[in-house]
């Protein structure tokens, strides 16, 4: 089967009971034995619950992956990923990881005897040299937030092999459609499905896929045994999604393209951050491990914060909001709001600048985005 047929069908047979075409949300926390100890398929809703394995189902067969599971967010999902090390074990990150997980890794599980290195993920030179006999995790997102670095994940799950550690590839921001990091040796794929797979801006969820039955077997055991797992109408919203996934990545990825032609022509702006640039000084992995951009871009505006402020104002398609990945076009300004929390001099040193806006590409039709920007351009 073919990515939007799997979107669709995988995992989402009719129901067994009712004849049910769409799965139904069994909004249930436990289920009959029919003998004291002699179960079913299913016992209690932590350990699994018929919604919540179909998701699993439908996110593992999109990623190419034998074995899904959902959490509650992505940061659910991230920790309880961390919680296949132990105390004394290193990880190696990139160094402009997602905030949230910046923040876990370094305010939260350093607490419980977890070592971090940061390095920058565009060479993956930097992960081996950061290697050490306790190295058990290599942890990367590609492209990066909010400047689209691109991490070769094929280079980088190499060398973490080669040490026996295993490569954790966060893929939210190219999605399922786009890119599929087992393909290239990642040992485990995870995502906020709050973002593209969703897509909708209307629930907060996580998933982790990996091929492996034995590094299943323990995200099982933790998934159970920690238990941030969503509710069933979560998982049910997020299956819903995923069935137009195909047709949204689709329409996101022309629109930022539209986007990105527009801005790279505005005199306003210094610079562009965005993988499909003719001129990206990694072209070549771009190419090789991504099926598309997707509609995440950024841009550097001259005249810093006070330019940013004055332009944000005059838009009235975009909404000024975090997150990414629903159907609206967002904007926003990094260093006020989602990288708010890092340090100023740590984030001038990973190049998010005062004058840096991020862009989620809608899926609006592109001449209201392009009429929006050029009104606050010209008005600003
Ligand atoms: C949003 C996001 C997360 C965290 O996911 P939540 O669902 O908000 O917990 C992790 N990684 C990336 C790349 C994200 O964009």
């Amino acid at each position: 089967m073919r990515f939007s047929t799997k979107a669709i069908h995988a995992g989402q047979e009719a129901d067994p009971a009712t004849g049910s075409v769409t799965v139904p949300v069994y909004l249930t926390s436990t289920y009959l034995q029919h003998e004291p100890g002699k179960e079913g398929k299913y016992v209690y809703s932590r350990t699994g619950n018929p919604t919540r394995n179909a998701l699993e189902r439908s996110l593992a067969a999109l990623e190419g992956g034998k074995f899904g599971l959902a959490f509650s967010s992505g940061m659910a999902a991230t920790t309880t990923i961390l919680l296949l090390l132990q105390k004394g074990d290193h990880v190696i990150t990139g160094d402009d990881v997602y905030g949230g997980v910046y923040r876990l890794f370094n305010q939260i599980l350093r607490n419980y005897g977890l070592e971090f290195t940061y390095v920058d993920p565009r060479n993956p030179e930097n992960v081996k040299k950061a290697l050490r006999k306790n190295t058990r995790m290599v942890w990367v997102e590609t492209p990066t937030n909010p400047l689209m670095k691109i991490a070769d994940v094929r280079a980088i799950a190499k060398i973490a092999k080669s040490a026996r550690a295993i490569t954790v590839v966060d893929n939210t921001f190219m999605s399922p459609y786009f890119q599929n990091p087992l393909r290239h040796g990642a040992d485990i794929v995870v995502h906020s499905t709050t973002k593209y797979l969703g897509g909708h801006s209307d629930l907060i969820g996580g998933a982790a896929i990996t091929s492996d039955p034995a590094l299943y077997k323990r995200l099982k055991f933790l998934q159970n045994a920690v238990g941030a797992i969503p509710g069933p109408l979560d998982c049910w919203l997020v299956l819903r999604g995923v069935k137009t996934l195909a047709l949204r990545m689709e329409r996101h990825d022309q629109n930022a393209r539209k986007i990105v032609d527009y801005l790279l022509k505005q005199p306003k702006i210094l610079r562009v951050n965005y993988p499909g640039l003719k001129d990206h000084p990694q072209r070549d992995v771009v190419k090789r491990q991504m099926r598309g951009y997707g509609g995440m871009l950024s841009f550097e505006l001259k005249g810093g914060l006070a330019e940013c402020k004055k332009l944000l104002k005059k838009l009235r398609v975009f909404t000024v909001a975090e997150s990414l990945g629903g159907v609206e076009s967002l904007i926003e300004h990094p260093a006020s709001m989602t990288h708010a929390s890092v340090p100023r001099e740590r984030r001038l040193q990973l190049g998010v600048s005062d004058g840096l806006i991020r862009v989620s590409t809608g899926v609006e039709d592109a001449e209201d985005l392009l009429e929006d920007l050029e009104r606050a351009f010209r008005t600003s």
